[in-house]
């Protein structure tokens, strides 16, 4: 097996960790050829990293040694770029958000087709494992049918760097981690949605969200709340599902949480409890016996890596894990959103 060889543009933050951990880990599929970074200073970082920089965006592309681009540069430029690969013949691997809308998005995949050549998009995080545990419940059933689901990734540090302030540059978080957190849910339920409520929050003063609460619904009856906050000193677990079996809850990305499951062994109905000046019944923790308390299951990926499935599809003409129909869905979600935030 030869593994398909890649050039970089983009050596920032995500450029330089395709570079250096998850190609790396994929090393029997793909390999780092060389990198393009508009600042010198990171083509300097790309070479004591110990890769060839390419002196420009045309050299990078005229490579013939080279199968494959990966785009890792800020949002706003992804359509040229990709195009512009494309053109001369690469596959593509972009990172997300795939471009700045659907029209954009529409021309980078009318090209691909008409160049013959691969494009997917790196939504990453359908390999999280905490993911993999919801969806593994939420299939398996585990927890009977799963008729809640929140998913949270909340913060204290703003928003970071610099180009994620600025619109123009396809700033803001629902951009940014909304992205993942749709594709996830959306991934996820096997049903159409039906109505999606979301309030944007612009806390710190910028031209672009620092955080949502979005609210939807399916037609299957599942119904999900996405929240993104980047100013919570006190983040709230990164997911909390309920189902008709049982309710779990995972803290974090360490995967510290639990599952609780009704027994339905015939018990005495919970004694009062005293709860603030009043007494309650209904809000008393369920008799010892009513519930049972289990660690969260163990999951294995059901799917080869990214770069695995990138070189299959590229090579095989496998099926893509991440369908570009999917991420249009997202993107036009996000899209709607986000115009009816302008209005
Ligand atoms: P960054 O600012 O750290 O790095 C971007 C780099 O691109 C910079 O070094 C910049 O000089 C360079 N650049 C800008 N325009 C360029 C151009 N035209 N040609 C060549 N280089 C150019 O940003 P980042 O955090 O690495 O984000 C880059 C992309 O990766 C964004 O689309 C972001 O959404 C995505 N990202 C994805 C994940 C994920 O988990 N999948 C995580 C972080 C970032």
């Amino acid at each position: 097996m030869k593994p398909l060889q890649f050039a970089i543009i983009g050596y920032g933050g995500m450029g330089s960790y395709h570079a250096k951990t998850i190609m790396k880990k994929s090393s029997e599929v793909v390999a780092v050829k060389g990198v393009y970074d508009i600042k010198s200073e990171r083509q300097d970082v790309a070479q004591a990293d110990g890769f060839l920089a390419y002196e420009s965006l045309p050299e990078l592309l005229e490579d013939e040694t080279t199968d494959a681009v990966l785009i890792a540069t800020p949002n706003d430029s992804h359509k040229e770029l990709a195009i512009a690969a494309l053109k001369a013949g690469k596959h593509v691997v972009c990172e997300k958000p795939v471009a700045m809308n659907t029209k954009e998005l529409d021309e980078i995949l009318a090209e691909a087709k008409k160049c013959k050549r691969t494009f997917m998009v790196h939504q990453n995080r359908r390999w999280d494992p905490d993911f993999l545990m919801i969806r593994q419940m939420y299939q398996e059933k585990t927890l009977g049918d799963l008729f809640q689901i929140e998913s949270r990734v909340q913060g204290a540090n703003g928003i970071p760097g610099d180009w994620r302030h600025l619109q123009k540059h396809g700033g803001g978080m629902l951009l940014d981690w909304g992205v993942h957190l749709f594709d996830q849910l959306l991934f996820l339920i096997d049903s159409p949605l039906q109505t999606i409520q979301t309030d944007l929050s612009y806390i710190l003063g910028d031209e672009v969200d620092d955080g949502f609460h979005s609210y939807l619904t399916f037609e299957n009856g599942v119904k999900v709340i996405i929240e993104v906050g980047t100013t919570n000193y006190i983040p709230l677990p990164r997911w909390y599902v309920k189902g008709m079996e049982g309710t779990a809850l995972i803290s974090d990305w360490d995967l510290n949480g639990k599952m609780v499951k009704a027994t339905h062994e015939e018990t005495a109905a919970p004694k009062p409890i005293q709860a603030g000046v009043g007494l309650t019944k209904t809000m008393a923790p369920p008799r010892e016996d009513a519930t049972e308390v289990l660690s969260l299951p163990a999951v294995e990926t059901p799917y080869p890596s990214f770069y695995a499935n990138f070189y299959d599809v590229v090579v095989n003409g496998g099926e893509p894990i991440v369908k570009n129909s999917e991420v249009r869905r997202v993107l036009a979600l996000l899209e709607t959103i986000l115009a009816e935030e302008s209005k």
